[in-house]
């Protein structure tokens, strides 16, 4: 299938590792000039020199959940490539915690990574896919949307926030070419499930879960928009 996305330009957040990484590397495949960002210059010359054996890319270093990096990123793409068509908002994960451990400076910290980074990225990328009337989002979050993980209440309720605004911003965007989605990752195999030892079960491929977002940003996905796109091998049990 082609997903109709070379040439296209598209600004992956948090992309040195994991599903970040994965992600960018899906949408270099096809075809899609690609801006990465990560704070580690280790991994991010890693990144950037994988994806250059496929497409032009621009790697910066950058902590995104900084407010005024969204805007920069945006700039630095716009500036090198043009234009900018595909935004992939990826941050780190919160700790884990649960809910009547957690203290509010961990709250705001949360919710500052894991929504309002998003929030800042969409708000500086929307009117530049204005101006050519087309327009791919997709917020990486978690299934922890769909059934909360008792031990991670900060990823929990920041991500919850961020699929109501999402789901309102879709709606508004939707009539200008632009759509608005959500993956949902499950259990994959990066350093992230490493770090926060759950469970053991079946591990997703973070290449599989990096296809699945191409997909949401591709020609063919024109009509998806306001959905979370659950990638957890059905392993979350809930009819929502
Ligand atoms: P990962 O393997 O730890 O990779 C995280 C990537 O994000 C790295 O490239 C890291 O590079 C970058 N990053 C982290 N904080 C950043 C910041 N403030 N600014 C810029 N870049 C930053 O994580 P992952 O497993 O891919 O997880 C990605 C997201 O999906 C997280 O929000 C995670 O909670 C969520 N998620 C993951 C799973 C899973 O099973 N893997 C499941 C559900 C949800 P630097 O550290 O060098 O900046």
């Amino acid at each position: 299938m082609d997903l109709g996305i070379g040439g296209r330009v598209a600004l992956v957040t948090a992309a040195s590792k994991g599903l970040g990484r994965a992600s960018a590397i899906a949408l270099a495949q096809e075809g899609a000039r690609v801006v990465i960002c990560a704070r580690g210059a280790e991994a991010l010359a890693s990144a950037e020199s994988e994806l250059a054996g496929s497409t032009e890319v621009l790697a910066v270093a950058a902590d995104v959940t900084d407010p005024a990096v969204p805007a920069q990123l945006v700039a630095a793409a716009v500036k090198h490539f043009g234009r900018l068509d595909i935004v992939v908002a990826n941050a780190g994960g919160p700790p884990a915690g649960r809910a009547l451990e957690v203290d509010d400076g961990q709250l705001e910290a949360a919710i500052n990574a894991n929504l309002l980074t998003s929030v800042r990225l969409v708000r500086e990328a929307v009117p530049h896919m204005r101006t050519h009337g087309w327009g791919r989002i997709c917020l990486i979050t978690s299934s922890s949307i769909k059934q909360p993980i008792p031990t991670l209440a900060l990823s929990n309720a920041a991500r919850t926030g961020l699929w109501a605004w999402a789901k309102t911003a879709a709606t508004d965007l939707f009539p200008e070419g632009i759509t608005l989605n959500l993956a949902c990752p499950g259990s994959h195999a990066t350093d992230r499930m490493k770090a926060i030892s759950l469970p053991p079960g079946p591990m997703g491929e973070p290449a599989d879960f990096g296809k699945v977002v191409a997909f949401l940003c591709s020609e063919p996905a024109n009509f998806i928009s306001g959905s979370t796109v659950l990638v957890d091998g059905g392993r979350s049990v809930g009819l929502v």
